[in-house]
């Protein structure tokens, strides 16, 4: 059995193996191949009508009777994968580069139909057997359809069956068809995988939203609840019912504060995405901020160029509003705040420049992260909002910080089509 195994067989392998993965790499890099079928099946057939050319064209070897190589894996694997009409393609493409190479030879192709009629019929079962089932049919219908094809060919052209045919024809296929099968079953397991990770992550956000929301405010609300009883006591003293009264405002504040680093996530009615202007919008925003930067003492400078993106005003106004507003609070004795908005090439970039009290390396690697706050009454949710909302619209966020000397953010994202 040795030397069966040799250099050609390995060769075959690795063609069909290659082709595979090519077929894979390029399914899982566009989404247009998981989206239509049509083109998946047009991939699938070009990338095993290669490996079947190969095969032929390097085949384990030659004798005057026949031309023994593995071309019917990636002609078995298309048609099962693909259906009838990735078979009828990968049927001409092995019929064709048969008689440009060797010459046409009838019994080729009786047996290559016999193969393709039996694949294609079995295609939508085998389709939607799980992964164990699939293997073994896969292993089981090869060799049948090697030992019935040998028959056939037995029948027709009293064809000489030797021991390396037996091996190259009956045997070999159905081992490598298992290697093949459970190698298009493993990529495709991992393809499908990780797009339910991230499915699952981006529920996970929501979620955790929902549940920062509820505990964030009920926490205030337990505390304002309890000395709000206190305060019924009769014999309360002026100076304590004062010192109540400002620890359930305080805690009054903090709710509201939460409450409005979320505003869009209260408002859950519009999920709508249009074509926005960025200038108008950051102008709305400085505009609801100016009265707070006005008490901080910090100037606004603005350099707004007209520019369109995609995406929900709403989650656009809260994203800058958080971000904005943590600029000017990081200018407690004032300084400039410069907010531009540009286009660059097919994007538009907007950036937040700060003259505050700017962000160490750990502060800035944290920067998004839920909780994480060095403000004394922080909430350490607005960033997150904001980062998670300019993810939403296809945004990417950079941070570039110094301490005492400031901050600037860039926001990029991808300019609207006209
Ligand atoms: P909060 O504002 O309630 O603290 P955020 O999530 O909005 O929560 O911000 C988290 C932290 O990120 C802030 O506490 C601050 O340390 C840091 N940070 C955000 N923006 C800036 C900025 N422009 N300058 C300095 N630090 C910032
Ligand atoms: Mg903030």
């Amino acid at each position: 059995m040795g030397s069966y195994i040799n250099q050609h067989v390995l060769n075959n392998l690795f063609y069909i193996l290659v082709s595979v993965f090519v077929f894979y790499f390029i399914y899982d890099h566009g989404e247009i191949f998981k989206k239509q079928t049509s083109y998946r099946n047009t991939l699938l057939a070009i990338c095993m009508g290669f490996p079947i050319i190969l095969c032929m064209k390097f085949p384990i070897y030659i004798d005057e009777r026949c031309i023994h190589d593995l071309r019917q894996i990636p002609f078995l694997v298309g048609t099962l994968y693909g259906g009838g009409i990735v078979g009828i393609i990968l049927f001409l493409i092995l019929l064709a580069s048969r008689t440009l190479i060797y010459g046409f030879e009838y019994i080729t192709a009786v047996v290559y139909t016999t193969m393709f009629i039996i694949a294609a019929l079995v295609s939508p079962t085998f389709k939607a057997l799980k992964r164990s089932s699939k293997l073994s049919m896969s292993v089981w219908l090869t060799l049948f359809l090697a030992v019935l094809t040998t028959f056939l060919a037995i029948i027709i052209t009293q064809f000489q069956v030797t021991d390396s045919y037996i091996v190259y024809f009956i045997l070999l296929p159905p081992i490598g068809m298992l290697f093949v099968v459970y190698t298009m079953e493993t990529l495709k397991e991992a393809i499908i995988m990780r797009s339910k990770l991230v499915k699952v992550e981006k529920m996970e956000v929501v979620s955790q939203l929902a549940a920062s929301i509820s505990h964030e405010i009920r926490n205030p609300l337990t505390v304002v609840k309890g000395f709000i009883q206190l305060l019924k006591t009769p014999s309360l003293s002026q100076d304590a019912k004062d010192r109540y009264i400002q620890i359930a405002l305080d805690e009054i504040n903090r709710a509201e504060a939460i409450i409005n680093e979320y505003l869009t996530f209260a408002k859950p009615a519009s999920n709508k995405v249009e074509r926005l202007m960025v200038d108008d919008q950051l102008r709305k925003v400085i505009q609801m901020l100016a009265p707070m930067a006005h008490m901080h003492s910090v100037e606004i400078v603005e350099q707004l160029q007209p520019a369109a993106i995609v995406g929900n005003i709403q989650y656009f106004q809260q994203c800058f509003l958080n971000l904005i507003k943590n600029s000017v609070e990081a200018m407690p004795n004032g300084g400039t705040l410069t907010i531009s908005s540009f286009l660059h090439g097919n994007h538009v970039i907007i950036t937040i420049k700060d003259t505050g009290v700017g962000m160490t390396t750990e502060q800035m690697n944290r920067f998004g992260e839920p909780y994480f706050s060095t403000k004394e009454k922080g909430t350490g949710l607005g960033t997150m909002v904001a980062v998670k909302m300019i993810q939403t619209m296809q945004g990417t966020l950079h941070i570039q910080s110094e301490v005492n000397k400031g901050t600037t953010l860039t926001i990029t994202f991808p300019k609207a089509a006209n």
